[in-house]
């Protein structure tokens, strides 16, 4: 069966720009990219900016970067445009004021003139009482008159939606599956603040009909919030879309992911030299199991994705995993990008064959551009400094073995094999007794990449003044 047979999913990342771009959104957005992607329909990016003191343009920016070097793109959207523009929900009061007056119109929501204090008066007297706090209907059935009274009185009304009691709102969530709620359990919301700007509840299921959004995939964290939505659609006669509410992200202790566990934000695994494919590949496997094996770029990615494969429990963020994915990612990239990644971590002017040396010799044990920066240093810089322990052994292979080395070293192109050859009939030494010496001598470590790539970009010089050092 070919995707064609599926239905075009029309799905959408809507971000508020208040903040950075955390990886638990960052996991929403992909998943919804993926899934657009893998039937050929669309994604779009909606910014739900309505609250105005928060959102800023900084942190919107900031969004789309980490976006796009995450691989995401949409096709419809604030900088790209598209038929349901705006998409920018700040932009579109004057849209909104349309059904917030049909809401009005037929009694489906009403004014409210209650202040901040009163509200708060309230709230506080049911929880005291033990109830949930909740809107206590205070402005529900005002007459015209009482209306009348308030507005002359000044007060800027809010714009409730009237929940009406004793009525379920079922729907089936593509995670959760079947939901119900209760209406007897839902305060009248806020559909438009006192300062004209639309409310989350409202604008947020609003948009979704009029931009045609068939899935909308988020955070659990929304999940109680869908039953109202319904409401404001079914009252307005619009489209509701299918809901899905994917496990929140935590850290290795189980706790909500938090700076302690690492990072939190994109923008910080990409400060520190993390790859977006590693990071990809580790949130695609998060609430989603995946038999797909391996790191999977874009394609090969939507491809296996699958909504029935989202998981209901909580999914851990490992950063011990994500530096497994981090490692394949960096041994699979083209030389080109490698240099472009390591950065000024790399050695400043090198001939490209010796950069090519180079690179081949440390890549498989880079996994930040801080290890290239290491390795450049052992390979470039100041002859190495031994400790105790590693000058004891150097000085038990004796100056014949490091003569030997020098000489074979000069004569030979630093090559291993022909260093190891000579040391080894001169010697007697095989084995660690003789790679162990050389190691040391060369780099000041007994670990690290495959000695003969490193020899082979270390500069000539470099190498014999080295292993010269202990031939006396
Ligand atoms: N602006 C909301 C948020 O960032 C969108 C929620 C949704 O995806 O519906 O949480
Ligand atoms: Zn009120």
């Amino acid at each position: 069966m070919s995707f064609m047979s599926e239905p075009q999913f029309v799905t959408r990342f809507a971000p508020s720009p208040t903040g950075a771009l955390h990886l638990g959104n960052a996991r929403t957005a992909l998943f919804n990219h993926l899934l657009a992607r893998r039937s050929g329909g669309r994604f779009l990016l909606r910014i739900e900016d309505t609250d105005a003191e928060r959102s800023t343009d900084a942190y919107l920016a900031a969004l789309v970067d980490d976006l796009r070097w995450l691989g995401i793109d949409w096709q419809e959207g604030p900088d790209v445009g598209g038929p349901a523009a705006p998409y920018r929900q700040s932009e579109r009061t004057t849209l909104y004021a349309d059904f917030q007056e049909r809401l009005l119109v037929t009694g489906a929501a009403y004014p409210c003139y209650c202040t901040a204090s009163e509200l708060e008066l309230s709230r506080k007297a049911m929880r005291a009482a033990g109830r949930p706090p909740r809107y206590a209907g205070t402005c529900r059935e005002l007459t015209a008159a009482q209306r009348r009274d308030r507005e002359a009185r000044g007060l800027a009304p809010t714009l409730r939606f009237r929940v009406q009691p004793g009525a379920d709102v079922a729907f089936e969530d593509f995670v959760h599956g079947p939901q119900r709620f209760t209406t007897d359990d839902i305060g009248d919301f806020i559909v438009r603040r006192a300062d004209g700007s639309a409310a989350f509840f409202f604008c947020n299921a609003v948009d979704d009909a009029l931009m045609g959004v068939t899935h909308v995939l988020r955070g659990e964290d929304h999940l109680t919030n869908t039953p109202r939505q319904i409401l404001v659609l079914t009252a307005l006669g619009l489209a509701v879309p299918a809901y899905g509410h994917v496990s929140l992200i935590i850290g290795d202790d189980g706790a909500p992911l938090s700076k302690r566990h690492g990072a939190t934000s994109l923008a910080e695994l990409r400060d520190r030299g993390y790859l977006a494919v590693a990071v990809r590949n580790h949130l695609f496997r998060l609430g989603h199991a995946s038999a797909a094996q391996g790191l999977l770029d874009d394609s090969a990615m939507a491809a296996a994705f699958d909504i029935r494969h989202l998981g209901r429990s909580p999914s851990r963020f490992d950063m011990v995993q994500l530096d497994v994915w981090q490692k394949e990612a960096v041994h699979a990239l083209p030389d080109e990008a490698f240099g472009a990644w390591a950065g000024d971590a790399l050695p400043p002017p090198l001939a490209p064959a010796d950069r090519a040396a180079f690179v081949a010799a440390v890549r498989p044990n880079a996994v930040f551009p801080a290890d290239v920066r290491a390795w450049a240093e052992v390979v470039f810089g100041a002859p190495p400094q031994l400790g105790e322990a590693a000058e004891a052994v150097v000085r038990d292979a004796g100056s014949e073995f490091f003569g030997v080395a020098a000489a074979a070293a000069a004569a030979n192109d630093n090559d291993l094999a022909a260093i190891a050859a000579a040391v080894r009939s001169a010697t007697g030494r095989k084995g660690p007794a003789l790679f162990k010496p050389l190691r040391l001598a060369l780099t000041g470590l007994d670990h690290g990449p495959e000695l003969a790539p490193l020899l082979r970009a270390m500069p000539r010089a470099k190498a014999h003044e080295r292993l010269l050092r202990y031939a006396r």
